[in-house]
């Protein structure tokens, strides 16, 4: 008899917020059904109308937002702040997609010669699966969802199993903002089940935002059914500081790319690989700011850094940091969990840390930063990319040309220099090696999910 049960906990109290009957066979059936209704009737809609539907879901999320970054923060521990910042972003991306979804789908005409005109078209594929993870339960969903409703397709979202809420939520404001039904449905289901609905035929491709782990079960699973899929995978982005970077923005900005959403971003800077001319302060530097951010409660205005999303992760956590401190490592501060209720690790810095311990071969999810001193630039390079992943990249220096030219050598899906990684709906974001494949956001994202048609008329 499996298990119909899921609850939200909430990660800085350790109380469960919610309980949810998951759903059962039956409930999947009815919700694969819609989306693939829904997935004709859909597809021939206008452009105009689907992207009418974003400008309204962009409403919907305004005038909901209090609630919604409540809700996140209720069942995640993210700082209520970054919440509300969350909401507004998940807006940004449906009013993008509201004002290009149309230039992005036009036609591309390839050639008009006067006996044959050519050209390619996009066209949905039908229902999508998104399986979607916790650290930014709005936005990951929004940033596929929004482009895959204005490219005509529908969607059915498998939500992290400890954000339930938020996968209702969302369902929830898409019906609000008048999407018929089956456009965009949750199926609140374990992980142990999604092999299952990739296989189902309704399912026309895939996507995934998680661990690697999960992404080489997702990848077998739709490569044995032969179904389309994109994969968003971990980080353990550099950021490389040079000997002539500007060390006040470097430093501050350093902070916020290590401890946004008290770490756990895929895109966070994790590795801190820093000039030998200028280590020495940056370390120095680097701790203090770490230090005097404010740990506590999420729901408060001026916290910083929040609880870890779970236990469990919070203790995997520790147990990066305490291992790379047996390999040799320093801890300069934190690295102790919190001796309070809830899964609060401080911002912790670690210095010295061995080429092959885990801080340096891992992704760490949560507020720990590992620093590397390099004698020079090529050094930089060399350590920045020795790494199995390859999501984003940050350099620091004074010189642009420099930076550019470096950027160009980092082994990433997005280099930025001078400001931290972020995503952003003008821009393609996404990984290479074990980061993944396949692109999201800007016109590069909304053609993942369609069928680039090929007409030759004669
Ligand atoms: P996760 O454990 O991989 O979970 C992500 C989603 O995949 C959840 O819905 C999870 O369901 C599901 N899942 C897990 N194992 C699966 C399996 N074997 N088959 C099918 N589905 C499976 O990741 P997480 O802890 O939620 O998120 C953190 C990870 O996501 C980090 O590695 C982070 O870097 C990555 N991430 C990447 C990006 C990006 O854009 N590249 C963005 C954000 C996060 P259950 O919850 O039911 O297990």
């Amino acid at each position: 008899q499996e298990e119909r049960h899921m609850e939200s906990t909430n990660p800085a109290t350790g109380e469960v917020i919610d309980e949810y009957e998951t759903h059962d066979e039956d409930d999947v059936e009815q919700r694969l059904d819609a989306a693939a209704e829904t997935a004709s009737s859909w597809a021939d809609t206008s452009i105009e109308q689907r992207q009418e539907l974003l400008s309204d879901a962009a409403d919907v999320l305004r005038d909901g937002a209090d609630e919604y970054a409540e809700l996140m923060t209720s069942e995640m521990g993210k700082p209520i702040t970054e919440a509300r910042a969350e909401v507004e972003k998940c807006a940004w991306v449906c009013d993008y997609y509201a004002e290009r979804a149309d230039e992005h789908l036009q036609d591309e005409v390839i050639g008009s010669e006067p006996e044959s005109k050519t050209f390619v078209s996009y066209e949905p594929l039908g229902p999508v699966l998104s399986i979607m993870p916790w650290n930014f339960p709005f936005w990951q969903v929004f940033r596929f969802v929004a482009p895959a409703l204005a490219a005509g397709n529908t969607s059915v979202l498998k939500h992290a199993s400890n954000v339930p809420g938020c996968a209702l939520a969302i369902e929830d404001i898409f019906a609000e903002a008048g999407a018929p039904e089956g456009a965009l449905s949750t199926l609140l289901i374990g992980s142990d089940r999604v092999d299952g609905v990739i296989a189902d035929d309704r399912i026309r491709a895939v996507t995934l935002t998680g661990s690697e782990g999960a992404g080489r079960a997702v990848a077998a699973s739709a490569g044995r059914n032969l179904k389309k899929h994109v994969l968003e995978l971990g980080g353990s982005d550099p950021f490389v500081v040079l000997d002539d970077a500007d060390l006040d923005a470097a430093i501050e900005t350093g902070v916020q790319a290590r401890t946004l959403n008290s770490g756990q971003s895929c895109i966070a800077a994790k590795r801190f690989v820093v000039h030998d001319d200028v280590y020495d302060e940056f370390e120095e530097r680097f701790v203090e700011q770490m230090q005097a951010l404010t740990v506590g409660d999420p729901m408060e205005e001026e916290t910083d850094v929040g609880p870890q999303a779970r236990q469990d992760l919070m203790e995997d956590l520790h147990e990066q940091v305490t291992a790379t401190a047996d390999a040799g490592a320093t801890i300069r501060c934190g690295g102790e969990p919190l001796d309070r209720e809830g899964a609060f690790y401080p911002p912790t810095v670690v210095t010295d840390v061995p080429r092959d311990a885990p801080m340096a071969t891992e992704e760490v999810f949560g507020p720990a930063a590992a620093l590397f001193r390099v004698e020079d630039a090529e050094a930089a390079v060399e350590l920045a990319n020795d790494t199995h992943l390859g999501l984003g990249a940050s350099i620091w220096t004074e010189d642009l040309e420099r930076g550019e030219r470096l950027a160009r050598r980092i082994d990433a899906g997005a280099t930025f220099v001078n400001e931290l990684v972020k995503s952003d709906p003008r821009l393609p974001f996404g990984g290479i090696k074990d980061s993944g494949y396949g692109r999201e956001l800007s016109h590069m994202g909304i053609r993942e999910f369609v069928n680039r048609k090929t007409v030759w008329v004669q």
